[in-house]
């Protein structure tokens, strides 16, 4: 496993766990609830084999677990790294159930994950692989059932290749079993940025909470994929000083702000952020999230703010782009220092968002224009983040209980109506 792994003595599936028992002390929560909700519903692990293109089979482990579906199908990307596991994946789709409902949008949770290395593979094993995964959980997933999108390493080539093999599979096109598509397959507009642009309206609404003008505002991003690569530009356009950027290999730094879109370009171009021409200073990952800054936004992995570097941490708001990216003792450190925590089940909220406009969008044959899509996205993340802070102030408690206790609360009462067959 990554940087996650086992982070302050935990894995990231009792991290979960730990976070929703501490929301659930502050609703009042019948315990049979509490309990059905901390497991998962379906677990499903398959070996893939793939002919590599040395001839050779490879054969890769991969995951789809559904947590919860009492509020609608499952829903949550799949990833493909060579840390990825059961526990990991299990926690992920944990999160997704409780994000999607924090915005209240009727899906549940669920995550994928492969074990590969997609830097090493080749377009035709990529395709290969996601295609026979995809035979592999096609009894499990479905536009009724459970809708995978991306994740790290994950793009809309392949999502077009699982709605592709999914549709053969069914004898008929079927746009809806996954988001995040390509636009000429039934993607919708705004999906792409719809993660990065939720993180930016969310920390513009903590800022304006604080009292921090969003002019100039400091801001230090790890990771420089679909969420931070498109967050850095929102910040950017809005006259924020973006003064780091990473990627797995690299961070750059300039406290008087980079130019964000020669940094992309950099990265587009040489697979890295440090370029030639980047005005900036090279340090680490690890001093990216020290930085004095007013916004740290962890775009990356999770597990990467732990009691080792919490206490160093001098930003005034953490926008978690990423899932899970603090440990829940980091977590605790934070709050008593005053740090602002935007919890991911919140902050990057708006990719399954906008996966639900997509959604909605392939069922009824309609094409949302951009301008829809993006006031939507708006009005639900501001409704989602006015909702946790209410319940923050009267409670009394940091955001991430806030958003928890929200969501949790929100799934527990669907479950309680449905009841437990038989
Ligand atoms: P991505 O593959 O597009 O980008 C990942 C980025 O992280 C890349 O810039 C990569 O270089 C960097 N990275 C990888 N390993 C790193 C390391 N060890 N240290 C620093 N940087 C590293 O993935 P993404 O879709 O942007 O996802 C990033 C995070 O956001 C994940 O935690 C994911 O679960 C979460 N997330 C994604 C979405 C979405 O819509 N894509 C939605 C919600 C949450």
């Amino acid at each position: 496993m990554d940087a996650k792994v086992m982070a302050d003595g935990l894995s990231p599936a009792e991290a979960c766990r730990r976070q929703v028992e501490v929301a659930a002390a502050y609703m009042d929560l019948e315990p049979w609830l509490v309990e059905r909700l901390l497991v998962t519903n379906k677990e499903v692990t398959v070996h893939v084999p793939v002919k590599m293109d040395d001839g050779g089979l490879r054969i890769f482990t991969a995951y789809r677990v559904q947590h919860n579906d009492v509020r609608g199908p499952y829903k949550g990307g799949i990833r493909y790294h060579p840390e990825a596991d059961l526990e990991e994946v299990r926690a992920l789709a944990m999160l997704m159930t409780w994000k999607s409902a924090v915005v209240n949008i009727p899906f549940g949770g669920a995550k994928g994950g492969v074990q590969c290395n997609p830097k090493e593979m080749s377009a035709r094993e990529l395709e290969a692989m996601t295609r026979r995964f995809t035979w592999e959980i096609s009894p499990v997933i479905g536009p009724e059932r459970d809708i995978p999108a991306p994740d790290v390493y994950t793009n809309p080539q392949v999502m077009a290749w699982i709605m592709d093999t999914y549709s053969i599979l069914k004898g008929q096109t079927v746009p809806g079993v996954v988001t995040g598509k390509p636009l000429e397959l039934g993607g919708s507009l705004g999906r792409f940025e719809a993660t990065g642009k939720g993180v930016f309206i969310t920390t513009r609404a903590a800022a304006a909470h604080l009292g921090i003008p969003v002019r100039g505002m400091r801001v230090a991003i790890q990771g420089c994929g679909n969420v931070g690569g498109v967050a850095a530009r929102f910040f950017s356009r809005a006259g924020c000083k973006v003064i780091a950027l990473s990627d797995s290999k690299a961070a750059v730094y300039n406290p008087q702000g980079l130019d964000v879109e020669h940094v992309l370009a950099c990265k587009d171009q040489y697979a890295c952020v440090m370029g030639p021409k980047v005005k900036a200073e090279e340090i680490t990952n690890a001093e990216l999230l020290e930085l004095e800054c007013e916004v740290l936004a962890p775009c990356a992995l999770g597990g990467v703010i732990t009691t080792a570097n919490a206490a160093k941490i001098k930003a005034r708001i953490i926008a978690e782009g990423a899932n899970g990216p603090t440990t829940p003792a980091a977590d605790q450190m934070l709050h008593q220092a005053g740090v602002f925590m935007l919890p991911d089940i919140l902050a990057n909220a708006g990719g399954v968002t906008v996966s639900y406009f997509e959604w909605v969008q392939n069922l009824q044959n309609l094409l949302w224009s951009e301008e829809e899509i993006g006031q939507r996205l708006e009005g639900i993340l501001q409704k989602a983040f006015a909702e946790v802070l209410a319940i923050a102030q009267d409670k009394k408690v940091d955001m991430r209980t806030a958003a928890l206790t929200l969501g949790v609360s929100r799934v527990a009462r669907a479950l309680k109506l449905r009841g437990i067959y038989p």
